[in-house]
């Protein structure tokens, strides 16, 4: 039986730096003794001088502990998957130094030095890991990342990549704090009540890492300034709250080929994904179309639990970091579904859709749209969006019965 055994982290160095290993085994001890044999520095990590198990060694089979079921004499099977699970502090501060720090952002014979003395000892974490290193940091450091909207998820992906050293984050939010934005939005206090969202953020995120270059937009995003504000980024993050600006988001990284790193939220349940991304799927290659207004409410409505947009929006904050690292899987072609109250995460695979009008093979949309019509949306929200003035038929036939002088340009496309 061949059967595959998970390796974590602290354990790859002793098992040729590999996450799994295939072995031919009838049991999980024999499954255990052949991993063992392969890698013999991995034995005496594993097993103690009495032979047996190190007892911060955990074995699952599956999903099951093996000390539940047989221990070492539990049968295996095709397809089976042993996980070892050792036992992780982390955390801890250790005899990780600037200077440590410091070696290790100089190995590999760079000689220029892009970062300052603060910025080695504040990426110390950053810099010793082999992912990361001084070349990840300088790649965080020139990254330029768009946020839309400075709100629940806005929150946690303002502060983390802040902190992380994302060197230009753009944010765009025309809203002012409010007391029912605390118990979520946790980029703004008490203190920025009634101030700008944008204000209040640039203040935060300053006292976070003063090396971080904010970008402020105190603008509705749309059609008109959508295409300008995220070509002059490397990706965008969208933590919006509506329909509209989400296939608008969505619609503008298509055409600009920007990675749209996707999250969204309702009451215990959140959603995340990276869309428009090279060869994967786009929002619209899941939901060709929004669900009419009404059907699905919205956070205001619905309510939503303060901590969800925490784990959705620091979900996206990874995805955006790998990205611009380009180290490990991104969550392209992959939906991560996260419900709360089950504590659960589940991952559904998504593809391309051929027939995608915006990035299929006979793409309809090649430029923005009208998104609030698109979302049939009212013209008293359009009105709002827009800033141009509307009537309704009604008021136009009423016009045209007083006489007054009017010219009716009918710009419908056939
Ligand atoms: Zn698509």
């Amino acid at each position: 039986m061949a059967i595959r055994i998970q390796i974590p982290t602290p354990l790859r160095p002793y098992a040729g730096h590999k996450s799994s290993v295939e072995v031919e085994a009838a049991t999980v001890g024999e499954a255990l003794d052949a991993l063992a044999g392969r890698h013999p520095e991995l034995r005496r990590q594993l097993y103690g001088e009495d032979g047996r198990l190190r007892s911060f060694v955990g074995v699952f089979l599956n999903q099951d502990d093996v000390r539940h079921l047989q221990r070492e004499a539990t049968p295996v099977t095709d397809r089976d998957v042993l996980t070892i699970v050792p036992s992780v502090a982390g955390g801890k501060d250790t005899a990780v130094d600037a200077e440590t720090a410091r070696q290790a952002a100089m190995r590999g014979g760079k000689v220029e030095q892009p970062l300052s003395h603060e910025e080695i000892r504040r990426y110390s974490r950053h810099l010793i890991l082999p992912e990361v290193g001084l070349e990840g940091q300088v790649k965080l450091k020139q990254a330029r990342v768009l946020l839309v909207g400075a709100g629940g998820l806005g929150s946690p992906l303002a502060l983390y990549l802040a902190a992380a050293g994302v060197g230009t984050l753009g944010l765009v939010d025309f809203d002012v704090v409010d007391e029912s934005n605390l118990q979520r939005q946790v980029l703004h206090g008490t203190s920025a009540v009634g101030l700008p969202k944008l204000e209040s953020a640039r203040q935060r995120i300053r006292d976070i890492n003063p090396n971080v270059t904010v970008e402020t937009h105190e603008t509705r995003l749309s059609s008109a300034n959508a295409l300008d504000l995220v070509k002059r980024y490397d990706l965008v993050a969208d933590g919006t709250d509506n329909f509209p600006t989400r296939y608008l988001v969505n619609d503008a990284c298509v055409l600009t080929g920007k990675p749209n790193v996707y999250g969204s939220i309702f009451r215990f349940e959140g959603q995340a994904s990276v869309f428009a991304h090279a060869d994967g799927p786009c929002y619209r290659c899941l939901y060709a179309e929004p669900p009419p207004p009404g059907l699905v409410p919205s956070c205001a409505e619905g309510g939503v639990l303060g901590v969800l947009p925490g784990v959705i929006g620091l979900i996206q904050a990874t995805e955006a970091i790998k990205l611009i690292l380009g180290k490990g899987e991104p969550l392209v072609g992959r939906l991560l579904l996260y419900d709360a109250l089950a504590m659960s995460f589940r991952e559904l695979k998504l593809k391309k859709d051929p027939a995608c009008p915006v990035c299929g093979t006979n793409p309809t949309i090649r430029e923005l749209i009208d998104y609030e019509a698109f979302c049939g949306l009212g013209p008293e929200t359009h009105e709002a969006a827009t800033g141009v003035p509307e009537i309704t038929a009604p008021e136009l036939a009423a016009r045209v019965a007083r006489g007054d002088e009017l010219l009716v340009l009918d710009v419908r496309e056939p």
